[in-house]
């Protein structure tokens, strides 16, 4: 489903993006990915969170090349260098 050129953007400001893979919005100051889909005779834009296209790439490869994900299907994986109060909220510590 990569079909064209994919670009990271840092998100800055400007209208709420939401994340194709997991349905999350993506906020100011997080990393996305963009890139542009074509399907038949339309091309759509697709945006991810940097860790939701590496699970998207992730699943591309175990799938042999391509992966149709409907809009927010997927679960957003836990981004890298997780803070600490989330470390402690999901080891019930908060
Ligand atoms: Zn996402």
């Amino acid at each position: 489903m990569h079909c064209g050129d994919k670009h990271r953007h840092t998100k800055r400001r400007g209208k709420a993006r939401f994340c194709t893979w997991c349905g999350e919005e993506i906020k100011i100051g997080e990393v996305y990915e963009t890139w542009l889909y074509f399907d038949g005779g339309s091309r759509m834009s697709v945006y991810a969170h940097e860790e939701c296209a590496e699970a998207w790439d992730e699943a591309a490869r175990e799938e042999g090349g391509i992966v149709e994900v409907g809009h927010g299907d997927m679960e957003r994986p836990k981004p890298k260098g997780t803070p600490l109060s989330d470390a402690l909220i999901e080891a019930g510590c908060l």
